[in-house]
């Protein structure tokens, strides 16, 4: 026996006890391979990713320190082409990204159950300065929630029509396949839909995502591993809010039981094919290099178009909100859990997901 093979054979039962969050967080760069979405949105990984650049005309990446800015190629592209969209259409001077996925997707130390196969996106409710951020800015710089925490309802001092029109310009892409906000946004999208509300349909209430939304789109082609979500289905489920007001945004009773955190997932519970995305090579500079912009959009933003743009009134900081444990549910949220833990901006966050 080869001291190669020995190797192996002890190395293999530490793996299968790593968490699997720990094997693809600890992944620098994404696979050198076919790019291909592997598993369901809360349970796969990514292969071949590309990160999205940190700079666009009408884009920029935050949290650089968290290094989750790849996704699917059709997804970068999909958000780019966003971006423009809701500078054209809803007058929002440029988006600002938050996570989309690990550069192999999987899942991640903390923040969110789904984001695992390069299909799903946080775009924050802040619209882009009118200049470049800083690195460090990108890390720190304040991200308001729209929402106000005694009522759980909208909070209209920060709310802008802009944000449901950018909302809206995002569900109306045929790519989409939900899109996640907190129930007190859908239901101010409801109050203003007007008569055309057919988009509202794939706009699904969550736990969270006071401050930003998250865009799901569908398994793309060239993913055969790749598991889809049911359909939202017909109607635009405004009548169904009710129950996130009256219970599940409700404080917890005292009475009620400790919140306790999930088991973490093993590399048994992923797809097998996602082992082998761990153990292919980097794909290196090229990851990031052959992205899908246009040549015309991929030219550095010269620091004048920053500097040309109105400025706008400043977006006020949030108020400090000490953190809460999240209620235990009484049932089940209807699109399972989603949540973006670290940041809920003082929104109760239960951390579980029933089903699907
Ligand atoms: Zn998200």
């Amino acid at each position: 026996m080869g001291a190669a093979l020995l190797a192996v054979a002890s190395a293999l039962p530490a793996a299968a006890q790593t968490p699997a969050k720990d094997l693809f967080s600890a992944e620098t760069g994404p696979s050198a391979a076919k790019p291909q979405s592997i598993g369901f949105y809360s349970k796969g990984c990514i292969a071949g990713a590309l990160e999205m650049p940190k700079d666009g005309p009408t884009w920029q990446v935050m949290k650089p320190s968290r290094h989750r800015a790849f996704a699917h190629p059709t997804m970068i592209a999909f958000l780019q082409r966003l971006s423009r969209d809701a500078a054209a259409e809803a007058n929002w001077r440029g988006l600002l990204f938050g996570d989309m996925a690990q550069p192999r997707g999987g899942p991640m130390k903390d923040g969110h159950a789904s984001h695992q196969i390069g299909l799903d996106a946080d775009i924050y409710l802040t619209e882009m300065p009118n200049r470049r951020l800083s690195r460090d800015e990108r890390d720190t710089m304040p991200l308001p929630s729209v929402i106000d925490k005694t009522t759980r309802h909208i909070d209209l001092r920060r709310w802008r029509p802009e944000m449901g029109k950018l909302i809206r310009t995002a569900a109306e892409e045929p790519e989409v396949q939900r899109i996640f906000v907190h129930p007190g946004i859908k239901e101010q999208l409801c109050k203003t839909a007007g008569r055309d509300r057919a988009w509202l349909n794939k706009v699904r209430p969550m736990y969270g995502h006071d401050y930003h939304f998250h865009v799901r789109i569908v398994c793309q082609p060239g993913s055969p591993n790749c598991e889809p979500q049911e359909s939202t289905g017909t109607g635009d489920g405004c009548d169904k809010l009710d129950w996130w007001f009256d219970v599940a945004l409700q404080p917890p009773k005292p009475s009620s039981k400790p919140y306790r955190k999930p088991p973490p997932i093993f590399m048994s519970g992923l797809p097998k094919a996602c082992s082998a995305v761990l153990k292919q090579p980097d794909a290196g500079v090229s990851a990031s290099a052959p992205s899908p912009v246009p040549a015309a959009a991929r030219e550095p933003v010269p620091v004048t178009a920053f500097e040309a743009a109105p400025e706008r009134a400043p977006t006020p900081a949030p108020a400090a909100a000490p953190r809460r444990l999240p209620p235990p549910p009484a049932a089940g949220a209807p699109d399972g859990f989603d949540a973006d833990a670290p940041e809920a901006g003082g929104m109760p966050m239960p951390r579980f997901r029933p089903g699907g």
